[in-house]
Order: structure tokens, then C-alpha cells, then sequence
């Protein structure tokens, strides 16, 4: 009976479907490197779900200073997971609301719902090693067998129902007294047909305990959360008689490995919000409010309650210094030139006018060298312009390799280079220059069994900023000028100017 009953479910026509755009973002959520402008498209194609989000974004919860006001903004401040959890809670709310019938107790249901994926959540921060979105999703869903029951086989579920509204007896034991089946089961196998998480589906079958013992570690306990949620929320939303709470409260304590502290921390939390609770759960709400105005904001608050925001703003500082690191990555790499690893023509403009500015207004004094290897198209034309490239990129390493604070070496272009010295006097630039002369005259290297080996020519200006104002084009002229001198007197030495 109770197999055939499952399959009557699981076929009908009328069985809930998962929201097209949650199946969407599920989907894209799972791949790898998914662009979050992907999410905040498929969001996009539902306005009210988008309206949801904003608002939800927006509220004093997050506590964001700056108002978000795109999707693309909200995935990225907020995070995928939440977006993703949010999009996947509202839109199924949403398009599970649609039905109305006067036999089944909506807004019992709902407010029962909430109430469990609210638990949940709480719940689930104290219990570690569970993903607190995993929870309240799976506490929002854990009853939606319910629906599916009577939607789908109205004609052996009401009964069910009716008894239920006339006992006190949990709807769990009618339905297995009525059905052979739950709606615990009925709700893991619809998650199932939704292709929900494995863990979820498994864990929503055992939410009212059946079944808790054959499942893994993991999964018994976020289904032991659900299931301590289930009773709490039995009592909030008046299912059981008051009296029980000390009874149910020490079902919990059994159940999950929560301090007697921390479940009082949950039930006052819940009870911390009891205004907006009484809103939430119907409480002095008039007839002039509309259930589904209720029901809505209900969505919205517990979405609220449930996205920690705490981790969501550790999330967002995190994604905010990755983007930090991947900016400078890039500014790095466009600073840098491809062929010689060091800095390209732009930057080494950049940190000439830059190291200029400095010395003046600290009355420093600065060095430029300018050296251009010699006789360079001759070593293209006779080995060829690879080993020419093989050349260049052993001169970075070298003068990579001096790089520090305050000396800066670049591919001033072709076989010119240039470097920086700031802060230094005559007699170090002069120095400096002659060193580098010497550790270019010894690189050498085989190429197509060639040896292969060259000198270069120095140019440099040493310009003291207390004594003359200068520009980096003066500065460069005058090294410029040096360096012709050299190539002049011989190459492979050195000229200076100061
Ligand atoms: P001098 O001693 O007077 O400086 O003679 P030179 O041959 O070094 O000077 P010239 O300016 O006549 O030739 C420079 C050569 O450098 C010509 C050009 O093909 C070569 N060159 C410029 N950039 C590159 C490069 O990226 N790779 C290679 N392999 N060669 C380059
Ligand atoms: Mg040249
Ligand atoms: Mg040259």
C-alpha cells in the first residue's frame, strides 16, 4: 500500500515542482567557477524574486552601510551560498503559496515551517560541523511532503488531515497508522526528485526520527537537528499542549550535542524576536493583514534570522581582498615587462616622476642609470634573435636581482635599460653603474652551441633636488647624453654626470 501510495505521489501531475529559476541557480551554483553576473541573469527573470532579494539585502540584518541596488551587487556582497539559499527559499515559498484550499491548514503549515527552519538554523550554530543555510533550508522543506500528500492524493490524505485537526496526536503517527507512509518520507523522496543534496534528502526522511539510526555521522545530525526542531516548533506553533516543554526540551538535549545553555540561548533568540515573531506567526495580526503579505514577510524575516550575517560580512571582507589581490596581480603584470621579468617603459616613467617629486620635496638626491647593450644587432644578425631574446632575459635577471626599495631596474626599450637610485649620492650611482657593467660582462651562455657573451654601455646623472629643480626628460637627456660617451670611448664603461 504504502510503495503504490509513493508512486501515486511521485507521479501526479499535481506534485510541487521545483522553480524553474531555483533548478537554475541550483545548477550554476554547483559549477566551479560560475560567474556570479550568470546567477544575478537567471535571478533577474523573475522581478518579484529580485524584489525579495533587494529587500532582503537591505534590511538592518546585514547591516551593510552602502544600499545595494543590483542583483550583481547583492551576489557579490552577500555572497553566492546566501543568494543561492535565498533564491531558493523565497521562489519555492512563493510558488507553493499559489495553492489555497480550505481543508488544509496553510497557514499552519507555513508558520510550522518557518518556525522549524528557524529553529534549525539557531540550532545548528551550536552543534558544529554544520552548514547553518544546509539547515534552515532543510527545516523550511521538511514538511513539504504534506502538501505534496494532499495535493496529489487529496482523496487518501484528507482523512488524514481531519484527524489531525481533531487529535492531539502527531500527523506523523496518523500517517503511518492511515498510510504506511509519512510525510517525512514522502518529503525526502520529493527533494530527491528535485535533485537536492543526497545528505538533505536523507536527512528530511529521518526529521521525525524513523530511520535516524542508519544514517552516516553527518547526516544523522543535521537530521537530528530538524527532527529536535520539528518538536520545538510543535510546541511554538501550539500543536501539543504547553505543559510538554520541559519534556520536549530534554528530547532535544538527547537528540543533538547542544548544551542545556544553548537551547535556552535558541529559545530565547526565538523569543528575542518576539515581536517580530508575533508578526511572523500571526499574533495580534487583524484580518486586515492579508496571509500572504504575512507570509512574505515572514520569508523575509527568517531569511534574515537564518543567512547569519555575520559570516556573510566575513565573506564579503574575504571577497573583497581576493579582488585587492587579484587587482594587484594585474597591475603588477601590466607593469611588467614580458620579455625581462622587470619593470616595462610606463612604470619605469611612472617611478622616475614619482622618485623625482619625492627627493624635492625632501631635499634628496637621485641617480639614473641608462645602459644599452653593445654591438646588440651584431649578436641578433650572427646568432640569431632568439639568443638575442636569451640575452635580454639573462640582463633582467640580473638586474632584477638588485632590485630593492630604493633601486628599481626596467626595459627602458629595445637593448636599452634603465635604472633608479633613490636617495644616493654621486659616488654610489657611480659605484652601482660600475658593478652592474661588471656582472653584465660575465654572463654567458651557450646558444646552438655558440658561446655567447656581451658587454654594454653606461650612462649616468646624479641630480641633487636641494640644489636644482630638474624634470624626469632632463634627467633622462643627461644620462642619455653620458651613455652616447660611452659608446664614444669604446663601450663597456661607464660615463657620469653630476
Ligand atoms: P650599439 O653598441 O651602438 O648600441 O649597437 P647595437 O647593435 O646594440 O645598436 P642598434 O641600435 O643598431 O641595434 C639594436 C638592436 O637590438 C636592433 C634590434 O633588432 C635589437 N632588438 C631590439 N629589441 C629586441 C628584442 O626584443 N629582442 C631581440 N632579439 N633583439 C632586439
Ligand atoms: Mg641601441
Ligand atoms: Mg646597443
Amino acid at each position: 500500500m504504502s510503495s503504490e501510495l509513493m508512486d501515486r505521489i511521485l507521479s501526479s501531475s499535481n506534485l510541487p515542482s521545483m522553480p524553474v529559476v531555483a533548478i537554475k541557480v541550483l545548477e550554476l551554483a554547483q559549477q566551479p567557477d560560475v560567474a556570479i553576473n550568470d546567477i544575478a541573469d537567471v535571478i533577474q527573470k523573475d522581478p518579484a524574486l529580485t524584489a525579495k532579494l533587494l529587500q532582503t539585502a537591505n534590511s538592518p540584518l546585514f547591516g551593510l552601510s552602502k544600499k545595494i541596488g543590483s542583483l550583481q551587487q547583492a551576489t557579490v556582497i552577500l555572497g553566492l551560498r546566501t543568494v543561492k539559499v535565498m533564491a531558493l527559499s523565497f521562489s519555492l515559498v512563493d510558488s507553493l503559496q499559489q495553492t489555497h484550499d480550505s481543508e488544509f491548514d496553510y497557514q499552519t503549515y507555513w508558520r510550522r515551517s518557518l518556525t522549524t527552519a528557524a529553529l534549525s538554523k539557531l540550532m545548528a550554530q551550536h552543534c558544529g560541523n554544520l552548514r547553518t543555510d544546509e539547515c534552515f533550508v532543510g527545516g523550511l522543506l521538511s514538511d513539504i511532503g504534506m502538501l505534496a500528500a494532499f495535493q496529489c492524493v487529496g482523496d487518501v490524505y484528507t482523512p488524514v488531515v481531519r484527524q489531525f485537526a481533531a487529535s492531539p496526536q502527531p500527523i506523523q503517527d496518523i500517517e503511518a497508522d492511515v498510510l504506511g507512509l509519512t510525510h517525512a518520507e514522502i518529503t525526502g523522496r520529493l527533494l530527491q526528485k528535485w535533485s537536492l543534496p543526497d545528505m538533505l534528502c536523507q536527512a528530511v526522511s529521518a526529521h521525525h526520527g524513523a530511520g535516524l539510526e542508519s544514517l552516516d555521522q553527518r547526516t544523522r545530525l543535521l537530521a537530528s537537528v530538524m527532527y529536535a526542531a520539528s518538536c520545538l516548533s510543535e510546541l511554538f506553533c501550539a500543536d501539543v499542549p504547553r505543559g510538554q516543554l520541559d519534556e520536549v526540551k530534554a528530547h532535544c538535549l538527547e537528540l543533538i550535542p547542544i548544551t542545556p545553555e544553548a537551547l535556552e540561548q535558541t529559545l530565547d533568540e526565538l523569543h528575542g524576536n518576539v515581536n517580530e515573531m508575533a508578526t511572523l506567526f500571526n499574533i495580534e495580526i487583524g484580518e486586515s493583514v492579508s496571509y500572504e503579505a504575512l507570509r512574505s514577510q515572514a520569508v523575509v524575516q527568517l531569511a534574515n534570522i537564518s543567512l547569519s550575517a555575520e559570516m556573510d560580512r566575513a565573506e564579503a571582507t574575504n571577497r573583497a581582498d581576493q579582488a585587492q589581490l587579484e587587482l594587484k596581480k594585474m597591475s603588477k603584470k601590466a607593469a611588467t615587462d614580458g620579455l625581462t621579468q622587470i619593470a616595462n617603459r610606463q612604470a619605469f616613467d611612472e617611478k622616475l616622476e614619482k622618485t623625482l617629486t619625492t627627493a624635492e620635496e625632501d631635499g634628496g638626491s637621485v641617480g639614473l642609470i641608462i645602459m644599452d647593450i653593445d654591438h646588440f644587432k651584431h649578436l641578433n644578425d650572427t646568432y640569431g634573435h632568439q639568443a638575442g631574446d636569451e640575452a635580454l632575459r639573462r640582463v633582467g635577471q640580473c638586474l632584477k636581482s638588485l632590485c630593492t626599495d630604493t633601486v628599481t631596474a626596467a626595459r627602458y626599450g629595445g637593448e636599452e635599460f634603465a635604472i633608479i637610485l633613490a636617495d644616493t649620492t654621486a659616488r654610489t650611482l657611480q659605484l652601482m653603474a660600475e658593478g652592474i657593467r661588471k656582472r653584465i660582462e660575465k654572463i654567458q651562455f651557450d646558444y646552438d652551441e655558440h658561446h655567447i657573451q656581451f658587454t654594454a654601455s653606461f650612462g649616468a646623472a646624479h641630480v641633487d633636488l636641494k640644489l636644482e629643480t630638474t624634470t624626469p626628460k632632463e634627467v633622462i637627456e643627461r644620462a642619455d647624453e653620458c651613455l652616447y660617451e660611452a659608446k664614444h670611448n669604446g663601450r663597456n664603461c661607464v660615463e657620469i654626470t653630476f
